[in-house]
């Protein structure tokens, strides 16, 4: 059978050439005789895979050596709590929602300080990013909050909020490794890899060491949680998620030879393009999130009419446009772009929205 082209939100698609190497690598992983999926996480063969996937996120991301990296289990979700019970020393910190993401994690950090919501977009049900300029930052806030790519609403923060000195704490599940980013601008940059990086299972965190100190805010922080225990143990203080961290490793490398994370960016921004533009020109299609805001990695757009919406999900499933449905909070459409969405798949989804638009006009 012939790949579809996925433009499912999460989890999605992979680059074909990983996939192919893990593949190959299946039975017997550089003549280990086993594979990556049946090896001990203690062995030297799954050390130096770990390793290296920290060398070369390191390398891409160009991470100082004054910030730990962790690979974490749990799902983004549960770093929801893990944020606030680490780093909420004064209990208190500051939330930008933008969406259902960062609703979340704000509702979350509640039962563990007193979390304010200083900047919402949910009066247009979150089709912007409100003006983070300045702020009514907590004088005593441990962090500032955000989602920085809403991959529900498909809105991205293109410039980061005025934190006022506090330490910036941005969930990047959906943009991660999409484009060049100064790390030194955040105090925890984390996600899970399951949009745009590696399978689900693994959670990326990038936390500066100052903020993990002598351990959690909180002491009652599960030890799993305890991001001081778990980067003093390499993320091996018990079994990681061994496949998922060397598919990630994999995807890293991959990156790396396409040219880093400007190239990404370049490619990524040729992709949205196309879509964007059709967006801007069609009759039938609308976009809808504000211009200056939009997300190179997920397009939401409506008819309209959930009738014709329907029929065109369901002829797009049929030419191999798949998981094209929107949000089950949003209706309408959602097409997810990530890294390893090839132009040709975004090309052929447009050539596909022209010809249902000239033949389905309202
Ligand atoms: C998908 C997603 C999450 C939730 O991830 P889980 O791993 O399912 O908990 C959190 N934040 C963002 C931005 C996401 O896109």
């Amino acid at each position: 059978m012939e790949r579809v082209y996925n433009f499912s939100a999460g989890p999605a698609v992979l680059p074909v050439e990983v996939l192919q190497q893990a593949a190959d690598e299946m039975l017997n992983y550089k003549g280990s005789g086993m594979s990556v999926m049946e090896m001990s996480h203690r062995s030297k063969t799954y050390q130096a895979i770990i390793d290296e996937a920290e060398a070369d996120l390191r390398e891409l991301l160009n991470i100082p050596s004054t910030y730990k990296v962790l690979f974490a289990q749990g799902g983004c979700s549960l770093q929801f709590a893990s944020v606030p019970m680490n780093l909420m020393r004064n209990g208190v910190a500051d939330y930008i929602v933008t969406g259902q993401w960062a609703k979340k994690a704000f509702q979350e950090a509640q039962k563990y300080g007193k979390a304010n919501k200083i900047a919402t977009s949910e009066d247009k049900t979150f089709s912007y990013i409100p003006d983070c300029s300045d702020l009514p930052i907590s004088e005593n806030a441990d962090y500032v909050y955000i989602c920085e790519n809403n991959t529900i609403y498909g809105t991205k923060f293109k410039k980061l909020p005025n934190t006022k000195g506090k330490p910036l704490v941005s969930d990047v599940s959906s943009c991660f490794l999409s484009e060049p980013v100064d790390i030194t601008k955040y105090g925890v940059m984390y996600g899970g890899v399951q949009k745009n990086v590696g399978p689900s299972g693994v959670q990326i965190l990038i936390i500066r060491e100052d903020l993990i100190g002598d351990g959690p805010a909180l002491a009652c922080t599960p030890t799993m949680m305890n991001w001081k225990i778990q980067t003093d143990n390499g993320s091996l203080y018990n079994t990681p998620p061994t496949y998922g961290i060397y598919i990630c490793g994999l995807v890293f490398k991959w990156i790396k030879k396409l040219g880093g994370l400007s190239k990404m960016k370049e490619m990524n921004e040729a992709k949205a393009k196309i879509l964007y533009d059709f967006l801007d020109s069609s009759k039938l299609f609308k976009g809808t999130v504000v211009k200056e805001d939009r997300s190179l990695m997920n397009v939401p757009f409506v008819i309209g009419n959930e009738e014709m919406e329907a029929k065109f999900i369901k002829e797009a499933t049929a030419e191999g446009l798949i998981s094209l449905k929107g949000h089950r909070t949003v209706g309408g459409m959602r097409a997810s772009i990530y890294n390893a969405m090839p132009i040709e798949g975004v090309k052929k989804l447009v050539a596909f929205m022209k010809d249902f638009e000239s033949k389905n006009s309202l």
